[in-house]
C-alpha cells in the first residue's frame, strides 16, 4: 500500500483546466502572459490587492529570468556557457532545483534527465520547438546527456563536459508555482487557483468550504479548452504533460516537445497524456515528464512507489487509466475516451 491521497475528493471531480463553479462567489483574476514561455493567472475568491498580485508575479519573473534555458543571461545560461570549462556559483535555490531535478531523474531511471538540454537545443528554435535536426546531430547530443554527470560543490555546479547542457523547462514551472503560493500564504492568501500553462495549484477551498473541480484537459492537438476527465481537489498540485501542448509538423510527421532521452527523439510510449496529482507542484511537474516518457505501466509504477503522488494516464486508444488512489473519483466528460476498469489496470 502507499501514499497519503491528498485533498482529492471521490466522487466530486483534477487537472489542466479550471472548471467553474456553481457558487455564488466571484472569482477575480489576473493574468501575465510570457513568463515561463506560458500564460500565468491567479485567480481568488477574495480580494487582494494589486501589490499582492504584483509581488506573486515578481516571484515568478524573478524565476523565469534566473532559470530559463532558453534566454542567454540566466543563471542556468551561465552554467550551460561554461560547460567543460569551470564551475559556476548559482542562487542556492537553483542548486537545490537542480539537485531535486537530478533525484528525480534517479528515480525514473533516467526518463526525466535536466541534462537532456543538449539534445533540445538542437529541436528548438527562439525557445519554441520548430526544427528537425539530422539523426547524425541527435546521435552526437545524445552522448552529452547524463544526470549522473552533473558536480554540485560548495553551491557551484559544473557541466564537466564541452556542449553538455541543463534545461529546466519539465520542472521550473512546478517550482515556480510552489513558490508563488508560498509568496501568496506569506500575505496570508490561503484559498487560491494558480494556473501556470497546464500546472495547476488549488491552494485551499473555495470560500463555503467546496474542493476546487479541475479539468484534464482533452489531450488532442487543436482541441484546447475543454476537459476529458474532472476531480475535485484542494491543497493540490495538479500538472499535465501532454504531445499535444508544444509540437511542430514537418513533412507529415508531427514533433512533440517531450524528449525520450535514450533516443533523443519525441517519446513514443503510447500516451496522449499524464496528469499528476501531488502536493508539491515541483515533484508533480518532474513526475508528469517522466510518467510520459516512461508510458502507462512504468509511469504507473514509479507513481505506485512514490508517497502523495497520483496520476491519470490517456493512451493512444482513448482509454483514461487512474492511479488507485483515484478509484472513484474521476469523472469523464468527453464521451469518445473511456475509464479503465479496474480489472484491465
Ligand atoms: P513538461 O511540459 O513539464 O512535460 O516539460 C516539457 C519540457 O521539459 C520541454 O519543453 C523541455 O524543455 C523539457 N524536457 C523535454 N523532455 C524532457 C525530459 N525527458 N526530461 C526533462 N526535461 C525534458
Ligand atoms: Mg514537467
Amino acid at each position: 500500500m502507499k501514499k497519503t491521497l491528498y485533498g482529492v475528493f471521490p466522487l466530486c471531480a483534477a487537472a489542466a483546466l479550471l472548471l467553474t463553479g456553481c457558487g455564488q462567489e466571484t472569482l477575480s483574476s489576473e493574468t501575465r502572459a510570457n513568463l515561463l514561455g506560458t500564460v500565468i493567472t491567479v485567480s481568488t475568491y477574495e480580494t487582494i490587492s494589486a501589490e499582492d498580485y504584483r509581488a506573486v508575479f515578481d516571484v515568478v519573473a524573478d524565476i523565469d529570468k534566473r532559470m530559463s534555458a532558453n534566454s542567454t543571461d540566466s543563471e542556468l545560461a551561465a552554467v550551460n556557457a561554461s560547460s567543460g570549462i569551470a564551475p559556476i556559483a548559482v542562487s542556492d535555490d537553483l542548486y537545490g532545483l537542480i539537485q531535486e531535478a537530478c533525484d528525480f531523474a534517479a528515480y525514473s531511471g533516467g526518463a526525466f534527465d535536466p541534462t537532456v538540454g543538449a539534445v533540445l537545443a538542437l529541436w528548438k528554435q527562439d525557445g519554441e520547438f520548430a526544427v528537425r535536426p539530422t539523426d547524425a546531430e541527435i546521435e552526437e547530443k545524445r552522448a552529452l546527456v547524463n544526470y549522473r554527470n552533473v558536480i554540485f560543490e560548495d553551491g557551484t555546479i559544473f557541466l564537466p563536459k564541452a556542449g553538455m547542457r541543463l534545461d529546466l523547462g519539465g520542472i521550473a514551472k512546478g517550482y515556480a508555482c510552489d513558490q508563488a503560493l508560498a509568496c501568496l500564504q506569506e500575505r496570508g492568501i490561503t484559498s487560491a487557483l494558480l494556473d501556470f500553462g497546464g500546472n495547476i495549484y488549488a491552494a485551499g477551498t473555495r470560500p463555503n468550504g467546496d474542493p476546487w473541480r479541475i479539468g484534464v484537459t482533452v489531450p488532442l492537438a487543436g482541441e484546447s479548452g475543454q476537459s476529458v476527465c474532472a476531480l475535485n481537489v484542494r491543497d493540490c498540485s495538479v500538472v499535465t504533460s501532454g504531445g499535444y501542448q508544444r509540437y511542430f509538423t514537418e513533412d507529415d510527421t508531427t514533433y512533440h516537445h517531450i524528449i525520450d532521452p535514450q533516443t533523443g527523439y519525441p517519446a513514443e510510449s503510447g500516451l496522449l497524456s499524464v496528469t499528476i496529482l501531488n502536493q508539491s507542484s515541483t515533484q508533480a511537474d518532474a513526475l508528469s515528464t517522466a510518467c510520459f516518457v516512461l508510458g502507462l505501466e512504468d509511469g504507473m509504477q514509479l507513481l505506485e512507489s512514490i508517497e502523495g503522488s497520483e496520476g491519470i494516464f490517456i493512451t493512444a486508444d482513448y482509454t483514461i487509466y487512474a492511479t488507485s488512489g483515484l478509484t472513484g473519483a474521476l469523472t469523464v466528460t468527453d464521451d469518445r475516451f473511456t475509464l479503465a476498469d479496474e480489472s484491465t489496470k
